[in-house]
């Protein structure tokens, strides 16, 4: 059987679009949803995916305001440009891109942050929120890929699924998702690592993988039932002399022998990665919804 791509980049855009709508009713009532993007320091990767926010933010007609401080910026100046943003009316989000500078202390800034402004979901009380069942800004990634499986039409209820890793970023709050008592859990999820014994034993009787390594080839072609859904998160640089930059980007599946038994997959470049900001874009909406006193 050879596998149906789930074009993230089309998912991303349809959603992107109902956004860019939902932004322009909600602008006829006054109400112009706003992002803050921090970014410290001068990281390359963290300069473009800033820049790619921000840019996104324009297309779909969100406020986003840029705070671009220098490297060795303090922990008090970098406070203090929080609580600034938390008590502004124009930003309903702010995104600190991680990571930050060694010399700053990371969770203390993302703790500061106002929960309700909290639209990439890493704050405690968020988690916990998420955990308990109670409604809360969804990290973006696993946000992004329940949206992807809802919208490709995959039975999540009584699945079986087998997350591949167990970072905060993705693996805990996919897996904490999928079992919700929810329209989109019910899942069984079963949640690997690397003290995992046998990992194929457990992906091979998942009905949906999702590989979230960060190590090509962790999925092979012989750890996948036929029929299974895969969605790989990874992404990873390998050497490729034939392309200019010197390397291409690729996933945790082996692809190419995957898409053979799997019947839904997601490639990589243009799964998963383009529903994260998406997803951050959609916090930021519903975010501003709720504080004008909508229903979100
Ligand atoms: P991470 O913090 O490095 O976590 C990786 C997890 O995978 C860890 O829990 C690790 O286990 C587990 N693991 C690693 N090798 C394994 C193996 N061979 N077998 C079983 N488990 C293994 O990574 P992350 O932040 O979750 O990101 C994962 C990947 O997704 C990365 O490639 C990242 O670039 C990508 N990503 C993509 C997006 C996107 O928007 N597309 C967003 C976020 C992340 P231990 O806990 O035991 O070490």
């Amino acid at each position: 059987m050879a596998a149906k791509i789930i074009d993230g980049k089309q998912v991303a855009a349809d959603m992107r679009a109902e956004l860019k709508a939902e932004t322009a009713r909600l602008k006829a009532e006054g109400i112009v949803p706003g992002l803050a993007v921090v970014l410290v320091g001068e990281d390359p990767a963290s300069q473009s995916y800033v820049t790619a926010k921000e840019r996104a933010c324009e297309e779909i007609g969100i406020y986003s305001d840029d705070n671009r401080l220098p490297a060795d910026t303090t922990q008090e100046t970098l406070m203090a440009l929080v609580d600034k943003l938390n008590k502004d009316p124009k930003i309903n989000g702010i995104l600190v891109q991680l990571p930050l500078p060694k010399h700053l202390n990371e969770s203390a800034v993302l703790l500061a942050i106002d929960p309700a402004k909290d639209v990439d979901g890493f704050h405690p009380v968020n988690v916990g929120k998420m955990v308990v069942g109670e409604e809360a800004f969804l990290p973006c990634t696993p946000h992004g890929i329940i949206q992807l499986l809802v919208r490709s039409k995959v039975k999540i209820d009584g699945a079986e699924v087998a997350v591949v890793g167990r970072s905060n970023i993705v693996g805990k709050p996919i897996a904490n998702m999928l079992i919700q008592k929810s329209p989109t859990g019910n899942a069984t999820v079963t949640v690997c690592h690397t003290r995992t014994r046998n990992l194929a034993d457990h992906v091979r009787r998942a009905d949906i993988i999702i590989a979230a390594a960060g190590r090509p080839n962790t999925i092979t072609a012989d750890m996948v039932k036929e029929g299974a859904v895969v969605i790989d998160v990874g992404v990873n640089r390998i050497n490729d002399a034939t392309k200019k930059s010197g390397f291409r980007l690729v996933g945790d599946v082996d692809f190419e022998a995957v898409s053979k038994k799997a019947s839904l997959i997601t490639p990589v470049p243009g799964g998963v990665g383009p529903m994260t900001i998406t997803m951050l874009l959609y916090n930021t909406v519903v975010s501003a919804k709720r504080a004008a006193g909508k229903k979100a």
